[in-house]
């Protein structure tokens, strides 16, 4: 893979260090914790770790940042696995786990305990919150502080033996109960906990805390840019402060970045599931779901995602991304590459009374309108007729050149023909069109040049294919959900619809993993899930058009 990034503030730390010499090679780590899939968000980090490290010949790290016992879960672990090859990045033997590292993490809080830097503390949990102090207020010394090396450390043992209850004692570093970064306020380095772990089994009952499992995993794995989003900014003086400690042989270097958020979506694991379990989507895959099991469901092309996060760029400032920047690199991904077909989403019939019953011709149509090289197929027309509803107005405004009562449309690849009755039912809805078409205005053929304003798509009726084709559209009714009290308050009631549609038969064909375009609809692939040879399910990827700039434009209107 050859996509070299610009030079954003990252890759200009990391390559003056190259050239500097203070690095000969570049080692990075994306460091998820498999308590949910991989999101949009994560597909920046992976982008960025993986990318730098590519770019510069250096080596990334898939680490699993388990150190939670209990909301973690090897479905999570094996989803993770496919969604990072997926986007085309491999950590060949590079696959640890910060649990594997649970000895050592236990012997580096061993060895702070003997220099005098950590304590186990056997007051409450809530007793240590409200010792801790505010933002405005310092905290005060827990009155298990000053125990001595040799108790700390017989108790620390003790903890690890399985001695005490759950929330007993703590393992604190001990640091500096005044100090202005709450984060250096003597935080845990250790919590017991008798759960049962997804990677160590029942091997353990005492846990680290993240910022001393994270900080120590680095430093045993070489890292040498430690690449996180920018809530940890406050965490640094911490990580250093362990290295400044422990002086580990490497001494890996933390960089902040802001997250990747994207306008009506959530990038929360916690509020994903909700969704899930809530009931709104059907699962992690679900291609309504930003993650990128969802994406790839969806129909969303790897390169696409790459090509996304990359202009969205790396910095510190906090962004909401445009949706519609996201569904402009599928667009574009897919413009070239996809072929053309014909299919019809909300069928109306229509019959040409003048053509010969029976009759089928076959109609030549480009596969691609600027790409002769990507060939032609035929499709099949005869006398009955499936048409959009909406190509059809009974009362049509003047600038309507679609179908209406006496008005002439062209069918795309085929002839003109005019609207000569509206059946109806007995509600008044529309039930069938009776048309006739002219014989002399064959796509194609010598005198076809008579002009009519509009074209319409169709497919033939004896000869389409049942298909559910589901559309879909944004989750959420606000740019911003994640600031949203309840999310249930600002979901979009509308963003599945399932349509009874009918395909040209060609499409009969279309693979797995294939999109194409059909015509005037959008971009569309088969349901890798629910799809079969006999009920065809298909997912709209994505519309022709970028509808998100009127749907942007209404939402800053009704904002004021
Ligand atoms: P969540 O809030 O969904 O649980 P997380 O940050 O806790 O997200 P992790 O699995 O810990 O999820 O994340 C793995 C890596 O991905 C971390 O380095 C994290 O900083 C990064 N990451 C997560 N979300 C985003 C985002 N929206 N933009 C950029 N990077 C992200
Ligand atoms: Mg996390």
């Amino acid at each position: 893979m050859n996509d070299e990034a610009p030079r954003d503030f990252i890759r200009q730390i990391i390559y003056s260090d190259l050239e500097s010499g203070k690095h000969s090679e570049i080692v990075t780590r994306f460091p998820p914790e498999p308590n949910g899939y991989l999101h949009i968000g994560h597909v920046m980090s992976i982008c960025l770790n993986f990318g730098v490290a590519e770019e510069t010949g250096g080596r990334t790290f898939l680490r699993y940042d388990d150190t939670n016992p209990g909301k973690e879960d090897v479905e999570f672990v094996e989803a993770i696995e496919r969604d990072v090859h997926w986007l085309g990045f491999d950590w060949q033997e590079r696959l640890t786990h910060a649990s594997n590292y649970f000895e050592e993490l236990y012997q580096a809080a061993e060895k702070l305990i003997e220099l005098g830097l950590a304590y186990v503390d056997s007051l409450s949990a809530d007793e240590i919150r409200a010792y801790r102090g505010t933002l405005t207020e310092p905290g005060r010394n827990s009155p298990f502080r000053d125990r001595s090396v040799e108790e700390n450390l017989e108790m620390f043992r003790g903890m690890r033996a399985g001695n005490y209850q759950d929330g007993e004692h703590v393992l604190r570093a001990k640091i500096d109960m005044a100090s202005p970064n709450m984060n250096l306020r003597d935080p845990a380095l250790y919590r017991i906990r008798h759960t049962e772990h997804q990677n160590t089994g029942d091997a353990w009952c005492i846990y680290p805390m993240y910022d001393f499992a994270h900080t120590l995993s680095d430093a045993f794995e070489e890292i040498t840019h430690s690449l996180c989003t920018l809530e940890f900014e406050d965490h640094r003086p911490l990580y250093d402060w362990f290295l400044d400690q422990l002086k580990p042989p490497h001494r890996p270097r933390q960089i902040e970045f802001s997250r990747l958020n994207l306008a009506y979506t959530i990038t929360s694991k916690r509020k994903l599931s909700q969704l899930i379990e809530d009931g709104i989507v059907n699962g992690w895959n679900d291609p309504r779901m930003p993650t990128i099991a969802g994406m790839r469901r969806r129909g969303y092309p790897a390169t696409a995602l790459r090509d996304f996060v990359k202009r969205g760029g790396v910095t510190k400032k906090d962004k909401l991304i445009e949706m519609g920047v996201l569904e402009n690199c599928v667009r574009e991904f897919y413009g070239d590459s996809a072929e053309r077909r014909m299919a019809v989403l909300r069928p109306l019939k229509l019959i040409l009374t003048n053509y010969p019953d029976g009759q089928v011709e076959m109609m030549e149509s480009m596969n691609h309108p600027n790409d002769p090289s990507m060939g032609t197929r035929e499709v099949p027309f005869s006398r009955e007729i499936w048409i959009e509803q909406d190509d059809f107005m009974e009362e049509a405004p003047r600038k309507f050149f679609r179908l209406k009562p006496g008005g002439e449309v062209r069918l795309r690849n085929a002839y003109i023909i005019r609207c000569d009755e509206v059946v109806k039912d007995g509600d008044g809805n529309v039930t069938e069109l009776r048309c006739s078409y002219d014989p002399d205005t064959r796509s194609g053929s010598a005198n076809s040049d008579r002009k009519v304003k509009g074209t319409i798509h169709w497919v033939s009726a004896q000869h389409a294919i049942d298909a559910e084709v589901r559309l879909y559209d944004r989750l959420f009714t606000v740019p911003n959900p994640n600031s949203a009290e309840m999310l249930s308050d600002v979901l979009n009631p509308k963003s599945l619809e399932v349509s009874a549609a009918k395909l040209e038969p060609s499409l009969a064909e279309l693979k797995e993993g294939e999109a194409v375009q059909f015509e005037r609809l959008g971009y569309f692939c088969l349901d890798s899930q629910d799809n079969t040879a006999e009920s065809p399910v298909l997912n709209r990827v994505v519309t022709l058009r970028d509808s998100w700039a009127k749907i942007e434009k209404e939402a800053m209107a009704s904002n004021g």
